[in-house]
């Protein structure tokens, strides 16, 4: 990969973004702009739509028209499959432009952003593509006088919510199943990081999707988001963000018409370092960059090291020196390994807990505080807390920043305790040599997904979803595509 490349489209102006409704750019209704800023160097970049509940309206009227068209909805799935490839090869072939858009949106550094956004949403729409041509429905062993059949029907509209720290990813981890299956989609990206999204939706018309399948309207959550919560028809609300808007969701849903919904959550996500962990240093230099790539803005990322007692000292000093010889700065440089916190509005919140975190006792061991002001953006020291225990906020409330807390435990019974003592179940890592332990330990954490000595390797043959409070939905994986159909018996009498 080549540094001038990125440069030089890191130089060229972004132009102003409306909503894609029925496949065209339009202005809001109310014609309101948002200002998109920077988080690299805190300068305006361009302004998105600031959609109200009218445009909603519109994205998911032009929805519900496509999908009873039926051009995509009862389109052959060889030709749906087309349409997909043609759309992985597309992001793939944009990739370094799509990627160097999003971090200028989002502060994500691009060595991590190359490889999760483009990269990883490529590689979605060709999964899916690949599947949706081998799901079949079925024949229930009834009684021989009858014929049972179960089929799966695409849901009609649905509305996907998204965060901004992989726009990109997530986006196509809700978009390519959902099409898929014949569903038409309004998308609502986060404010904080719509432009990735924006052209993903005129790639897709590009490829072939007919229009008014992919609808985008952006805005702010509590107004857009809101409405498309509310909406008389939208068939399944799929949602990847905070606990908070989560509940708003089912509030919504309850309120309008019952829709359906999956929601992807926040985490506390522990991992637990053991003494016989096969090489301390390693998973050190791995746990470190659990918490701290993208500056801590991801949703598995492991915030609480829990390390056994005779070890303890020594991994917190490991851990400390990892987080003070990460390079953090300009996420559009490819040496850089955290790149900026993607909003000064979530830059407060981080150093809101590191105040409350040292008032509270933690034993701030490295970081701490705000970093490169000079620059206008945003950006934060890679931060470790030794010392911190179970009561403490850090230990029970999701930072979404580069900020750790580690807390010493003495069997492995403490171990499981301390992991489990959080509302939240997404993901976790045990680090043992101890064949035995491990599967233990995989069985005893309430998580999603549980790591063995590594952190945060996966793909698209396994789901991804939280337990508990990190929500009820699953991306990824063939179980994702349940989400976006209806189960349908025919029941015929021979
Ligand atoms: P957020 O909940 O603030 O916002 C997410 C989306 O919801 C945005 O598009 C926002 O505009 C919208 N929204 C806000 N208020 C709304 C409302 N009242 N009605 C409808 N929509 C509304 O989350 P965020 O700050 O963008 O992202 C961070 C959170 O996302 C963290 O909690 C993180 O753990 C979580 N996350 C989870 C996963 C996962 O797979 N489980 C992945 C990434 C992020």
């Amino acid at each position: 990969m080549d540094q001038s490349g990125i440069d030089a489209l890191a130089a060229a102006p972004v132009s102003a973004r409306g909503l894609f409704i029925d496949g065209a750019w339009q202005a809001a209704t109310s014609g309101d702009v948002l200002e998109v800023v920077s988080p690299i160097d805190g300068r305006r970049l361009t302004t998105i739509a600031d959609a109200g509940a009218a445009d909603v309206e519109a994205a998911v009227a032009a929805a519900r028209r496509a999908f009873e068209r039926g051009a995509w909805s009862r389109a052959a799935p060889a030709e749906r499959k087309k349409v997909l490839h043609r759309i992985a090869d597309a992001i793939e072939r944009e990739a370094l432009a799509l990627a160097v858009l999003g971090v200028r949106d989002n502060g994500t550094e691009i060595s991590m952003a190359l490889k999760a956004e483009p990269g990883s949403a490529a590689q979605t729409f060709r999964y899916y593509a690949e599947a949706l041509d081998k799901v079949y429905g079925e024949v229930a062993p009834t009684a021989g006088s009858v014929l049972g059949m179960i089929l799966r029907e695409p849901v009609g509209v649905v509305g996907a919510i998204v965060p901004w720290n992989f726009p990109l990813m997530i986006g196509a981890w809700k978009i390519a199943p959902a099409l898929a299956m014949g569903n038409s989609v309004v998308l609502k990206p986060s404010e904080v990081a719509s432009l990735s999204l924006l052209r993903l939706a005129e790639i897709c018309a590009e490829c072939g999707l007919p229009e008014g399948v992919l609808n985008v309207v952006t805005g702010q959550g509590a107004v857009c988001g809101e409405a498309l919560g509310l909406h008389g028809d939208v068939d399944v609300l799929v949602f990847t963000g905070s606990g908070g808007v989560g509940r708003k969701l089912l509030e919504y849903s309850a309120k309008s018409n019952i829709k359906r919904l999956y929601l992807e959550l926040g985490g506390k996500s522990p991992n637990v370092v053991f003494a016989d962990a096969p090489d301390l240093a390693q998973a050190a230099k791995v746990s470190a960059a659990g918490i701290f790539r993208n500056s801590g803005q991801v949703c598995v990322a492991g915030s609480r090291v829990l390390v056994e007692r005779s070890i303890h000292e020594e991994f917190a000093a490991l851990l400390a020196a990892e987080a003070k010889a990460m390079t953090v700065g300009n996420p559009l440089d490819l040496k850089t390994q955290a790149g900026a916190i993607a909003s000064e509005a979530q830059l407060t919140k981080v150093s809101g807990f590191v105040e409350t975190t040292l008032t509270e006792g933690g034993r701030l061991i490295a970081g701490g505080a705000r970093i490169l002001a000079q620059t206008g953006g945003s950006y934060f020291a890679p931060t470790v807390f030794d010392a911190v225990t179970p009561e403490m906020t850090l230990s029970r409330e999701e930072v979404f920043g580069p900020v750790l807390a580690v807390t010493p435990f003495d069997t492995e019974a403490d171990a499981v305790r301390l992991a489990n003592g959080t509302e939240y179940g997404l993901a976790a890592a045990v680090w043992t040599s101890k064949l035995s332990r491990a599967h233990r330990m995989v069985r005893e954490i309430r998580a999603g997904v549980v790591h063995v000595n590594t952190y945060g390797g996966a793909d698209n043959t396994v789901p991804l979803g939280g337990h508990r409070q990190s929500g009820n939905g699953h991306d990824k994986s063939l179980h994702a595509l349940d989400k976006y159909v209806n189960l349908k018996t025919a029941w015929i009498q021979l």
